[in-house]
């Protein structure tokens, strides 16, 4: 890609800079987000490391190309990649896992998913059961995965991070929480998962034969809606505007990245968009 932008010169550069999908490559300085969750992710696909003295937890690898920006930003941080103990993924598309392989190699960290993400992260995102199956670019497979119970609380030294189930964008989306403490001030940072319902047909929502589609997607939003919440990041981080809420912090708003109501707009504004995608499905439209 970059050797094709060189070629053909600076305008397309421009234009592929200015996409969402530009951003997705563009490096992004590192930043604590609170106490020991920093951000670690490209201008446009976010990376959350946990830190702590027994070893560090790291959610989401976006894209394969960015695994030297994100080994470059955990050190600018002061920590060494070696010492990622444990990777975890939102769901099992490119753009968020396509990395994860590359990491558990470099960090020699464990991999641990839903069963269904883990499924998909086996498969390099060439996985039937996916909403955009045939659309979604495949990445890298991650070829030893450990499957973790639902609803599990996973442990590393003084980490403790939640899982929250959240299917929908893919049947293995996984929200997490945990909380990070500055001094005394403990907050819960969530990274809510993508919730948009994109479908590549003949993949249905709505379909009558898989009821359990739409009803675990609910299920999963009504749960996000009423968790606790004190910094929601997504994995991509105009999603939840957090850039914004950055921008606002570092011109000198310090409580700005904190909205105690930012999950439930989050799983209400995604509500509305699935009730807008069965209403195209039962009426027979492609998205
Ligand atoms: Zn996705």
């Amino acid at each position: 890609m970059k050797r094709i932008i060189t070629v053909l010169g600076l305008s397309l550069l421009t234009v592929s800079t200015l996409s969402p999908a530009g951003e997705w490559t563009l490096p992004q300085a590192p930043f604590r987000v609170h106490g020991n969750t920093y951000y670690v992710g490209t201008r446009g696909l976010s990376a959350v490391l946990i830190a702590s003295d027994a070893g560090h937890v790291l959610i989401d690898v976006p894209m394969e190309e960015n695994l030297d920006l994100i080994e470059a930003s955990i050190r600018a941080l002061g920590f060494r990649v070696e010492d990622v103990r444990l990777i975890l993924n939102s769901h099992a598309h490119h753009d968020h896992a396509g990395g994860i392989a590359g990491m558990a190699l470099r960090s020699g960290a464990e991999v641990r998913a839903s069963s269904a993400s883990a499924r998909a992260l086996r498969l390099g995102g060439n996985d039937p059961d996916d909403p955009q199956h045939g659309s979604a670019p495949a990445f890298t497979p991650v070829s030893l995965v450990d499957v973790f119970e639902e609803g599990a609380r996973l442990r590393l030294g003084a980490i403790e991070v939640s899982a929250h189930p959240t299917p929908g964008h893919t049947p293995g989306s996984t929200s997490w929480s945990w909380r990070s403490c500055e001094g005394k001030r403990c907050l819960t940072v969530v990274y809510a998962d993508s919730l948009s319902a994109m479908a590549n047909p003949p993949y249905r929502y709505s379909d009558p034969r898989h009821p359990e589609r739409i009803e675990n997607f609910r299920r999963g939003l009504k749960a996000l809606a009423r968790i606790d919440c004190d910094i929601l990041i997504t994995p991509h981080p105009e999603a939840s505007g957090f850039f914004d809420r950055l921008a606002r912090r570092e011109a000198g708003e310090a409580d700005a990245l904190r909205d105690r109501d930012a999950c439930r707009h989050y799983a209400e504004a995604a509500s509305e968009r699935l009730d807008e995608q069965i209403g195209r499905e039962s009426a027979g439209q492609v998205r």
